[in-house]
């Protein structure tokens, strides 16, 4: 079966297709189907964004359409910046974005954070599949590392006493978030394409 991932990410897409290429399902992005659907994240929870873009995807393109959507939530910012980490604080760059996130937590008492992904997958019969992972850690007091993207140098992974930065692309995705989600998501499928 053929899906198409609502993103134009191919990093994403590699990802996605190295978990679920061992159900027998072939993934492609939209652009490969010559469709360039843009959706406005207008949703206030992950899932809500998640499933604005699946199904606009899904309603283009006739297949079964994955989308994702992830964010920051830390705590002593009552879950700020969370569905808006791509856009916190107006400002230009990851940097700037990372750096706010430090000077907002100047003098707090607890550093608690984590990432948070949802997967939607629409079927074109109305069926839904939803999952969902997370990495639970801390904000670190300063960057560290080169590696990674967004907040990964300030994300403290404590069971490894390294940021995310500081990982390696397979360390991240052993902990991380969206490959939670997705192992989350591919059990999901497998159970789902055996029933239909
Ligand atoms: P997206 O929904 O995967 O595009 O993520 C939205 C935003 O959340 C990104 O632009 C980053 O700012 C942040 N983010 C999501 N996942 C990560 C991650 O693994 N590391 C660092 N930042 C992330």
């Amino acid at each position: 079966m053929k899906f198409v991932l609502a993103s134009q990410n191919k990093g994403k897409l590699a990802e996605m297709q190295s978990i679920l290429g061992e159900l027998g399902v072939e993934v492609v992005l939209q652009s490969d189907l010559g469709l360039h659907v843009e959706v406005e994240e207008t949703g206030t929870t992950f899932a809500e964004n998640s499933m604005l873009k699946a199904k606009a995807v899904m309603e283009a393109s006739g297949l079964p359409a994955i989308a994702d959507d992830s964010g920051l939530c830390v705590d002593w910012l009552n879950g700020a910046p969370g569905v808006y980490s791509a856009r916190y604080g107006g400002v230009e760059t990851d940097e700037e974005r990372y750096q706010l996130l430090l000077n907002n937590l100047r003098g707090a008492t607890n550093r608690a954070a984590h990432f948070h992904t949802d997967i939607v997958c629409c079927f074109p019969n109305g069926d839904v599949l939803q999952a969902a992972g997370d990495c639970f850690g801390t904000i670190a007091y300063a960057p560290r590392g080169e590696g990674g993207f967004g907040y990964d140098p300030i994300f403290f992974v404590p069971e490894l006493r390294k940021t995310f930065s500081q990982l390696t692309a397979e360390e991240k995705n052993a902990v991380s978030h969206r490959g939670n989600a997705l192992r989350d998501f591919a059990i999901k499928l497998k159970d789902y394409l055996k029933e239909n």
